[in-house]
């Protein structure tokens, strides 16, 4: 069996973004990487969104730009602006495409379908497949989102909504999502924070036919797209081993308020390029701890008062929306830290503090 310098195990999102990275800084010329993934064909299956707080290599994989959003509860709506971060939507598609093509001109990356095919006797393992210990009490966000097409011109393709909190909340955390990729095609998703294992949530497909045809008046569509999916809000099992580091989801790259994980995913990958050659003894790359903290007290809010959470979405809206955004993605000073949270109802966060 043949050994290899560098073993991806799992070539989704983490694992191709840290393959191309290192391919494009000519990182591998005189390495050898296998890639172990045990799906059959890359095709469409994710929709990657996030606001572009930093740069990253994939641009010309973006759907859409937004500069403008909007946030709502039953009865009142917030828009906002976004200008100087534009929310990017990425089509995980034409990602692994541009990928894929770029890492077949290098004759020392080798894909494999099974981890049994290679030897990992002297190599360095960077693994994206997480080590999740089933516990009921696992919070995570799960949704569905299709894409749909109008015949006649429906949306406003200037705007999205990041959230609508009008509908059935089922004591739980549920909102809508609508992304207009033009005006006459969007990607509408029902999103829940709630247990996974609660399968009481996951009529999808009812939800979003309900959201289109009675709320957002819509009866003349076609379905295009379809994508569902889990993120855990928890953090998988990540030992500290000499020849291995975790990556994406696997290596705590998810902000667990948002779930938002692609951009810090890239934000890892440049960290392993530019350590690439000292990479057993450099320090593990982690998301800020004071982030840690403050999502660990919001969700402990969240899974005592699933009722308080549209309003607290919203009030945290109620800042700045380049304080938010910096917040959400990780780039925030501590001032605009305390701007947020003093927007939080106090007494709910101090008792969450203590629980
Ligand atoms: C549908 C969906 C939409 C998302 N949308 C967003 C978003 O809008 N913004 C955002 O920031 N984040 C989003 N996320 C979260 C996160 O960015 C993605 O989950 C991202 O794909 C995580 O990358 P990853 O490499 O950790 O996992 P994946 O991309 O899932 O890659 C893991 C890979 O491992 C492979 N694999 C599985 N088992 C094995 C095995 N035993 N051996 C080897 N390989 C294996 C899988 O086939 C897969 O290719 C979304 C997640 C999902 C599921």
């Amino acid at each position: 069996m043949r050994e290899f310098d560098y073993v991806i195990i799992g070539g989704g999102c983490a694992g191709l973004s840290l393959a191309y990275e290192l391919e494009i800084h000519e990182k591998l010329k005189d390495k050898s990487l296998a890639i172990i993934e045990p799906r059959d064909e890359y095709k469409r299956d994710k929709t990657w969104s996030f606001w572009k707080v930093t740069s990253h290599n994939f641009d010309d994989c973006v759907k859409k730009n937004w500069k403008n959003f909007s946030i709502n509860i039953p009865n009142k709506t917030n828009y906002l602006e976004c200008k100087n971060f534009p929310y990017q939507s990425i089509d995980s598609g034409l990602f692994y495409e541009k990928i894929n093509n770029k890492l077949k001109e290098n004759k020392n990356i080798f894909f494999f379908k099974d981890i049994s095919e290679i030897n990992l006797k002297n190599c360095f393992i960077f693994n994206s497949v997480p080590s999740i210990k089933e516990d009921h009490r696992n919070l995570w966000q799960h949704f569905c989102g299709v894409e749909i097409e109008t015949q006649d011109n429906f949306f406003d393709d200037e705007i999205f909504n990041l959230m609508d909190f009008d509908c059935d909340q089922r004591e739980s955390v549920h909102f809508f999502y609508t992304l207009p990729y033009s005006k006459n095609t969007a990607l509408v998703e029902t999103t829940w924070l709630s247990k996974v294992n609660d399968n009481s949530k996951k009529d999808y497909d009812k939800q979003i036919k309900d959201y289109i045809e009675n709320h957002l008046n819509l009866k003349n569509y076609k379905i295009i797209y379809r994508e569902e999916g889990a993120i855990p809000l928890f953090y998988p099992i990540n030992k500290n081993e000499k020849n291995k580091i975790n990556i994406g989801t696997a290596g705590g790259m998810t902000r667990l308020s948002t779930g938002y994980t692609f951009l810090n995913i890239q934000e890892h990958s440049k960290y392993i390029r530019e350590n690439i050659e000292n990479i057993s003894n450099v320090k593990k790359y982690k998301i800020d701890p004071k982030y840690q903290f403050l999502d660990e007290i919001f969700l402990r809010v969240l899974e005592r008062h699933p009722e308080k959470m549209p309003d607290i979405f919203f009030k945290m809206f109620k800042a700045s929306p380049k304080t938010v955004i910096k917040f959400l993605s990780n780039k925030s000073n501590f001032f605009e830290e305390l701007s947020i949270i003093f927007r939080m109802p106090k007494l709910t966060f101090i008792k969450a503090l203590f629980y």
